[in-house]
């Protein structure tokens, strides 16, 4: 695979116009073209800096190969990256704008047992700018501009482990947040990680103040230990003092996610422990309901359930939510498009979902 032009910042962009002997400007103009969207060989310039570029750049290394519609009007996305990978995303609408799940990671390799995305393992990173190009892609296909943008919210949570390829992830979040690109807010961005405690702890001193999501589903680090691997390697007070260490750094309130498994984290006693844990924390709890992986034995609990368990996490005085899952009739949950994907028989083939 060629190098990816959109990794680049801007400073990095004017060296290399420079390093080409192009005028400095060229930089400008590669730089907002390339956040429209556009490949390398759609943007307006000479067509001997064009030659020079796609020498040693992939033309569009992010192409929307599938796009699946939902009753809900989610959109899900296959992307198609240049090594012949596919990585999923997924578009929702609100009343305040449009939030895109994005993928950092071709697969995981955290292997939480509820999971799609971590079924084959993990195949490799995406680079800063494969992160940022399934959000460029998706902005242009929706009719955005950078004036106008189709894609208002991000968050981390499609495959893979943001805090599992660091570098990359900071870089991108840097591109996605500055100025005459497409230039989301820090707020507007979620990044949600199964707790890799040294990662937050550095990441706190990044001065990137978005709302760092951390994926509890457990109350114990025995039952946690049960569907996440990682909490063999990380306990719950470690994470509790790196997102401690997160607000104090930041500002910025966090997020726990718990998806509600049957039998497994649901009862009273769950929420009353999960009460006891997080009480007079400056957090808030996303509650969903698992979805139901193919592959995976693990259940939903029951709607009625789910609201009981909220009611007693807010009778205690935790702020909570309980999600209401989008775009399930799509493949809604992580990995599930790209496990379909690829059991299907790979590259090139119609998948109907
Ligand atoms: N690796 C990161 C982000 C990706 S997953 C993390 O672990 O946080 C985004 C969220 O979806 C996580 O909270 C993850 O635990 C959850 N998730 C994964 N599979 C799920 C499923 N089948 N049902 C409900 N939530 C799921």
């Amino acid at each position: 695979m060629k190098q990816v032009l959109q990794d680049l910042d801007i400073g990095e962009l004017s060296a290399l116009v420079a390093a080409l002997g192009e005028k400095p400007y060229r930089a400008r103009q590669l730089f907002e073209g390339l956040m429209q969207g556009k490949a390398i060989s759609q943007i307006p310039v000479s067509a001997a800096l064009k030659n020079a570029l796609t020498e040693q750049f992939e033309d569009e290394p992010v192409k929307i190969s599938e796009t699946f519609v939902s009753s809900d009007g989610t959109k899900k996305f296959l992307f198609l990256l240049a090594d012949g990978n596919i990585v999923e995303g997924v578009l929702m609408s609100y009343k305040y704008g449009n939030t895109q799940c994005v993928s950092t990671q071709v697969g995981c390799r955290m292997g939480c047992k509820f999971c799609a995305s971590t079924l084959n393992g993990r195949v490799r990173d995406l680079t800063a700018g494969e992160i940022l190009g399934q959000i460029l892609a998706v902005n242009r296909a929706e009719g955005g501009t950078l004036k106008d943008r189709k894609v208002t919210n991000i968050v981390l949570m499609g495959s893979g482990e943001p805090f599992d390829n660091y570098e990359n992830v900071v870089k991108f979040l840097r591109l996605v947040t500055a100025e005459g690109g497409i230039h989301i807010s820090a707020r507007n961005i979620s990044l949600s990680t199964c707790g890799l405690v040294p990662e937050m702890r550095r990441f706190a001193l990044e001065d990137i103040p978005l709302n760092l999501t951390v994926s509890l589903h457990a109350v114990t680090d025995a039952e946690r230990a049960r569907t996440m691997p990682i909490a063999n390697k990380y306990t719950i007070a470690d994470i509790l003092d790196a997102c401690a260490f997160y607000f104090a750094r930041t500002g910025r309130r966090y997020i726990f996610e718990y998806s509600l498994i049957e039998g497994e984290n649901c009862d009273e006693r769950h929420a009353l422990a999960l009460a006891a844990l997080l009480k007079g924390k400056p957090c808030h709890v996303n509650l969903i309901r698992l979805n139901e992986v193919k592959e995976r034995t693990l259940k939903p609990t029951s709607e009625k359930e789910a609201y009981r368990f909220l009611g007693i996490l807010e009778k205690q005085g935790i702020s909570a939510t309980l999600r209401r899952s989008m775009g399930s009739d799509i493949g809604g949950a992580c990995g599930q498009l790209r496990a379909k994907y690829l059991a299907q028989g790979k590259a090139n083939e119609e998948v109907s979902p």
